[in-house]
């Protein structure tokens, strides 16, 4: 990437200012710059460049001074909320946020773990890849059931624009023809190994209603032309990913929309600009641009547009409106309905089984496989909630081999030992659940109303709680599981449900804020994800949800923004924008 990209100071009037740089960003600056709109992208953080920064890549935990775990004087002082992901290593802790410049706060007895990415790329670099459609079922959940409210917009809107941004990012799977998950653009699956092959196949005899399928993951297992044109090649399976991957086989920010976008030659981007607010012209009732404060001399400036699209994410975005109170919006921008900030969504993980997989001696398996296993919901409308609680959730898992490390912690000395330390151990697998969070407008964010933080914006105060429906249903996936794994014939099963002792948040796949709706009254964006208030106004990230559905969440992120510049650019062009 070259460096006249990058800007500073500019008074130039682009088409189109795009708030974030990760999933959401890249795809929105990505589609503008192909219509021919000069865009500026404008991120928070540092610049993180493909490749040269990928600092630890190629490194094994041997070369780490604690072997991969991060200090504990520094995980204290900087990431006591990004330490709970799994994902948090001395290896990877360069692209988490930092907790002690970017602190929140929440309600008395309450909390919610706020996984942060804020550099160039944000999440997509560091997020775990599956990649799932969303059905017409979930769409239609909100209505069905009386939860929340009715989803704007159904399955066959969204049909094709899936397919347009599958065919860019590369998703592996299998086609499965099932109707609560929709088929993608596939490229081939990954393999199951000989147990989780045997366990599908008790599975599916013993549950006709369930299925167990490959995870579908944004990883190159056969590149196409378009792939090997953006630079990137086939995955090595090492499962390194979230250092970094210079193969660019896993899609990112920066191994894919980036330089698609930069290569139009119609994109800049403002990197250390942390946007403070909106500008807001009371007379024309269009935003004019952003407002930002530098990321580390902590001097303003403003940047200007024709529209304003925001993928800082769900609670991110969020906030950027909230500060932006002007006379016609006194508690926040677009927020004439007052849901703005409520509904706020995460999935609920947390809890499932494991279980031992008696024989395959002679079976193992090569490379370390990027992606895991799937049984997607079953319980995925009305008609098959179960009687204590609605909706449902999927389970993913895997199996794997235990090996020396399992003994690790036996005494022991002498041949015989070293020797059952060379052997492989057990086949364990797993099934855990991802299951559905109702939205509440009791659950929001707010601006903290006395805090700021170094750059002057208010803090994010979040209220969220688990509800009685979530807690009822982790207790029915506890048994589900172990269940279905002893049916399976598993042994040595292990259960748990630890709902009770944790936050929403972990699963880091917040959802709701801004949520659309048919309603102006009680929705904050159309159909397109355009503010009903603000024409020249969009959010297209996880904030635009109605409901969590169980899928993750980021290939329908990428699909909705698509279609939002698709319309944006057509409205713009007909004047009526
Ligand atoms: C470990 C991990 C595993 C995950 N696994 C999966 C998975 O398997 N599948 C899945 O679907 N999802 C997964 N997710 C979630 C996924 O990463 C997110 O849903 C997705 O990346 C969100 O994209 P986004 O662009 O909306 O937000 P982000 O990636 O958070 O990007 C927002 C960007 O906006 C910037 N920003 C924020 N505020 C401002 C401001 N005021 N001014 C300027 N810039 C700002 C931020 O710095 C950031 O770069 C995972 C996440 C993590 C951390
Ligand atoms: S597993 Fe694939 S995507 Fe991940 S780091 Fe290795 S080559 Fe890259």
């Amino acid at each position: 990437m070259t460096t006249d990209l990058y800007i500073h100071e500019s008074d130039q009037v682009y088409d189109a200012i795009v708030v974030g740089s990760g999933i959401t960003g890249g795809w929105a600056a990505k589609e503008f710059c192909e219509r021919g709109m000069q865009t500026l992208m404008i991120e928070r953080g540092r610049v993180v460049e493909h490749r040269k920064d990928y600092v630890t890549e190629g490194k094994g935990p041997w070369e780490f001074e604690n072997r991969t775990k991060v200090d504990n004087l520094l995980t204290e002082e900087k990431y006591t909320v990004q330490k709970k992901c799994y994902a948090f290593s001395d290896m990877t802790k360069q692209f988490f946020g930092n907790d002690k410049d970017l602190p929140y706060s929440t309600e008395q007895g309450t909390g919610f773990d706020w996984i942060r990415a804020n550099q160039l790329g944000g999440k997509s670099l560091i997020w775990h890849r599956q990649s799932y459609r969303l059905s017409d079922y979930d769409f239609a959940a909100n209505k069905e059931d009386g939860h929340g409210n009715d989803w704007p917009i159904r399955y066959k809107d969204l049909e094709s624009w899936y397919s347009h941004v599958e065919k860019f990012a590369g998703i592996s799977g299998s086609s499965e023809n099932l109707e609560q998950l929709p088929d993608s653009e596939f490229l081939p699956a990954f393999e199951m190994t000989a147990p989780e092959l045997h366990v599908k196949q008790k599975i599916e005899q013993q549950y006709p209603d369930r299925h167990l399928i490959m995870g579908r993951t944004a990883h190159l297992t056969q590149p196409t032309q378009l792939h090997l044109e953006q630079g990137r090649v086939t995955c090595q399976t090492r499962n390194e990913c979230q250092k970094g991957c210079s193969f660019g086989a896993y899609f990112s920010t920066q191994s894919s929309t980036l330089p698609a976008a930069a290569k139009t030659g119609n994109l800049s981007i403002a990197p250390n600009s942390v946007v403070h607010s909106l500008i807001y012209d009371e007379k024309t009732q269009r935003v004019k641009g952003v407002r930002v404060v530098d990321n580390d001399d902590l001097s303003t400036r403003e940047y200007f547009a024709k529209v304003v699209f925001l993928c800082a994410s769900t609670l991110g975005s969020a906030q950027i409106m909230l500060n932006t109170k002007t006379k016609s919006f006194p508690n926040g921008i677009a927020n004439s309905s007052g849901v703005l900030g409520h509904y706020l969504m995460d999935h609920n993980y947390n809890a499932g089984a494991t279980g031992t997989v008696e024989g395959f001696e002679d079976e193992y398996y090569s490379g370390r496989r990027p992606s895991g296993i799937l049984v997607p919901n079953f319980q995925y409308k009305p008609s098959l909630y179960k009687q204590t609680y609605v909706r449902g959730y999927g389970l993913s898992g895997g199996s794997h081999r235990e090996n020396w490390q399992s003994n690790a912690n036996q005494q022991g000395i002498g041949a015989n030992f070293k020797d059952k330390l060379s052997k492989p151990g057990r086949w364990r697998m797993g099934l855990h659940a991802q299951g559905e969070m109702l939205p509440r407008f009791d659950n929001y964010m707010a601006l903290h109303p006395t805090k700021t933080d170094k750059w002057g914006i208010p803090l994010i105060h979040i209220d969220c709680t688990w509800s009685e429906n979530e807690k009822l249903m982790m207790a029915d996936a506890e048994q589900t599981a172990a269940e279905m794994l002893t049916k399976a014939g598993l042994t040595e099963i292990d259960s748990y449900n630890s709902i009770e002792t944790s936050n929403p948040g972990l699963a880091i796949h917040e959802v709701g804020t801004a949520r659309m709706g048919k309603d102006p009254k009680e929705s904050v964006l159309n159909s397109f994800n355009q503010c009903h208030d603000v024409t020249n106004l969009f959010v297209t990230d996880g904030a635009s949800f109605c409901s969590s559905a169980v899928q993750n969440p980021s290939l329908t992120f990428m699909a909705l923004t698509v279609r939002a510049v698709d319309y944006c650019v057509n409205e713009m062009k007909a004047m009526r924008i």
